[in-house]
């Protein structure tokens, strides 16, 4: 049984005097909820997110990562500095990322990669244009980007990664997928690497719907049965938060 996991990616958003301001608001209302919770803060707020949540039920996450170990990258932040920091998940290939800095499948393959060699857990993000989706290719280009994500992935490692579909058309729009939508495109994510790997493995991956999620509409795409919990933006920054992770209460 797939335990439901739920992330906040906070994008470029709150200082770390901010960061903790709403950490100490969100917290209390969502530890110790049966689903697993994650903050992906920016990355100069790991630290005191990291301090501020020591000892709870609550992750850290980061946003990205280089695909490399160290060395000449100005301005970017390596997988050990995260390991090191007590980061557990981080966010590879947001359509965000790829659409403003030029990420492509083949350095979200390299991040997945790298990320695993140091114990992080990978959040894969794929989804569709909304141009794709009218043309009906969307099936298409998701296999593609999964086959490619999952490269010379190991199943072990696999089976600890974590995919979040997040349909572009629906990322900060306010237009959620129907729980219909977003369960047909997680369904066909889990025959693909049923494809790639086997039952078991695809069985055992979470695939995460994320696009304008809200604690409205999150009980029902949560109710899908291939959407094992969900990559969440805008609401992440709120109060809201609460009542996505506790949909069922
Ligand atoms: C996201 O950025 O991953 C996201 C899903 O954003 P929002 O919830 O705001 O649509």
């Amino acid at each position: 049984m797939r335990n439901k996991i739920i992330i906040g990616n906070w994008k470029m958003n709150k200082t770390p005097k901010e960061a903790l301001e709403l950490i100490s608001t969100l917290k209390p209302l969502v530890e110790n909820s049966e689903a697993e919770v994650v903050f992906c803060v920016p990355f100069v707020d790991i630290p005191c997110a990291v301090e501020a949540l020591k000892g709870s039920s609550i992750s850290v996450g980061a946003q990205n990562m280089h695909f490399e170990d160290s060395g000449a990258f100005t301005g970017e932040v390596s997988p050990g500095m995260l390991y090191e920091l007590g980061v557990e998940y981080v966010i590879i290939g947001h359509s965000e990322r790829r659409q403003y800095f030029a990420e492509t499948d083949e350095t979200v393959n390299k991040k997945v990669l790298k990320a695993f060699e140091y114990e992080l857990i990978p959040i894969i993000c794929c989804g569709e244009t909304l141009e794709q989706r009218e043309e009906g290719i969307t099936m298409d280009w998701i296999k593609n980007q999964i086959v490619k994500a999952f490269e010379n992935v190991p199943k072990e490692n696999a089976m600890t990664a974590i995919v979040a579909y997040e349909p572009i058309w629906a990322i900060g729009t306010g237009k959620v997928a129907t729980s219909e939508q977003a369960e047909e495109v997680c369904g066909h994510i889990r025959n693909v690497l049923r494809e790639i790997y086997d039952d078991e493995t695809a069985e055992e991956i979470r695939i995460q719907y994320g696009g304008s999620v809200n604690g409205a509409n999150a009980k029902e795409l949560l109710s899908m049965e291939d959407i094992d919990g969900g990559l969440v933006g805008g609401a992440a920054l709120k109060a809201d938060f609460a009542n996505i992770v506790n949909y069922n209460k």
